[in-house]
């Protein structure tokens, strides 16, 4: 018999419907909660293209959505690095992994909240979660509505501002802004982008900002920027300034690289789109207490350097169901799982740390960077580096024997 019979998930991002699928895999009946007061799976309020490494797509293909994910997705089969306009080179990928995958987040999400209510679970927009009572068998959340649900366990998979977090433990860290708000547009192909093949990123250096740009199936090209500022922005904050304004901002920060001027010249105020704030998650000292856990970014959100938020809140969606599948209550359940996901993530979030510093390197940075990259592209054993991090598989039809198996 599974650690709970029921369970509130609190948030339908990305964690949440993975979570909730796997717990009904689990045998546990659930029901997601989403403060959206709009359908979060819909094309407005979500921007922008989000990456899934082949962990992550692992993880998908264990509550079946991996195909689906695919058939909506761009494959990512080359990595060229640019540094200040000048020609890209090529980054190592591990061998034996298939490609990452690009997709829109709007499209993931509708993917994601499909899967979860094909499997039968039951997911409220406009519920806002205020406040949680724990009694000794069970959790009720109370939301902004005035309107409440009681379960057994409650996950919150609520996004880097976590309430759930607060909930757990009043003094865990807040989320810590990156200095950088991220922004996505479209221009048409051009001669400075025209010998691009599909299915290549390039991750450009610019004079005073980074950007990664890439070719569309429309033959378009896509690019994203992340654009140095001292002031943190909401989603909502970010997308309430004029988008000419932010078109402007882009053209000054982007108007010495090539392509990064035309991109931003290019880039029109209806085809731009503000994403917010770049944030990561510092170490969470409490993951879990009572009948709450945490999943996803509101427990470990890596730098988006790396590449990995989104792969790594599905892995742990999927493990801490497995754990609650395999072990006798609630408390074992959460304790097994933090051992389980702990270092991974932990590990995952510092390789992030020491590479975002580097987006918006000066002008002596940036010459340093030119002349190392060679080497460190000779010399860097990326089999050995990126490949356990990629190749990383839950084995879902493994059960727990007892807490000593793990
Ligand atoms: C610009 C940008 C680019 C990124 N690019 C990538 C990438 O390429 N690859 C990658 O892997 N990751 C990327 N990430 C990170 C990725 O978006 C996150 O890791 C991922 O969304 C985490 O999923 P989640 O479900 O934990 O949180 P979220 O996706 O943030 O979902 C949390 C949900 O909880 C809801 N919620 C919040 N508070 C409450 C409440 N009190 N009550 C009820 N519901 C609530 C929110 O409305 C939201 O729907 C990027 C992030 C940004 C900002």
């Amino acid at each position: 018999m599974p650690a709970a019979q029921t369970a509130l998930v609190i948030g339908g991002g990305i964690a949440g419907p993975v979570e909730a699928t796997a717990l009904t895999m689990a045998g546990i009946d659930v029901e997601v909660y989403e403060a959206r007061t709009s359908d979060p799976s819909s094309a407005s309020g979500i921007g922008g293209s989000l990456a899934l490494e082949p962990n992550g797509l692992a993880a998908l293909r264990i509550v079946g959505a991996d195909d689906a994910i695919r058939a909506a997705a761009i494959p990512i089969t080359r990595s060229v690095m640019s540094i200040a306009s000048k020609p890209g080179r090529e980054m190592p990928t591990p061998r034996g992994l298939p490609p990452r995958q690009l997709i829109d987040r709007g499209a993931l999400h509708r993917i994601l909240r499909d899967l979860a209510e094909r499997a039968g679970v039951r997911i409220h927009h406009a519920k806002k979660l205020i406040r949680v009572d724990e009694q000794h068998d069970g959790v009720t959340a109370h939301f902004a509505d005035g309107t409440s649900a009681s379960a057994d366990v409650l996950i919150g998979a609520d996004g880097v501002h976590s309430a759930v977090r607060r909930l757990i433990d009043p003094d865990a860290p807040g989320a810590k802004y990156l200095g950088l708000l991220g922004f996505e547009g479209t221009v048409d192909d051009a001669t400075d982008t025209a010998a691009l093949e599909p299915g290549t990123m390039t991750f450009a250096f610019g004079r005073r900002a980074y950007y990664l740009y890439w070719k569309r199936p429309d033959g378009r090209i896509g690019w994203g920027a992340n654009l140095p500022s001292p002031q943190q922005l909401t989603l909502k904050e970010a997308r309430a300034v004029a988008p000419g304004d932010w078109l402007h901002t882009l053209r000054t920060a982007y108007a010495n690289d090539v392509p990064g001027a035309r991109l931003a010249a290019e880039t029109t105020a209806d085809t731009l789109q503000a994403v917010g704030g770049l944030h990561i998650m510092p170490p969470v000292p409490h993951w879990h207490r009572g009948r709450m856990v945490l999943v996803g970014d509101a427990v470990h959100a890596p730098s988006n350097s790396t590449g990995q938020g989104a792969s790594l809140a599905m892995e742990s969606a999927i493990e801490l169901a497995r754990c609650l599948r395999d072990m006798p209550d609630a408390a074992s359940a959460f304790a097994a799982y933090e051992r389980l996901r702990r270092p991974r993530v932990e590990k995952i979030a510092a390789r992030g740390a020491r590479i975002s510093h580097a987006k918006a390197p000066g002008p002596i940075a940036q010459k340093m960077m030119r002349l190392m990259l060679p080497v460190m592209l000779a010399t860097m054993n990326i089999d050995k580096t990126m490949a356990a991090e990629q190749s990383y598989v839950i084995d879902w039809d493994e059960r727990f024997l007892a807490p000593s198996n793990l």
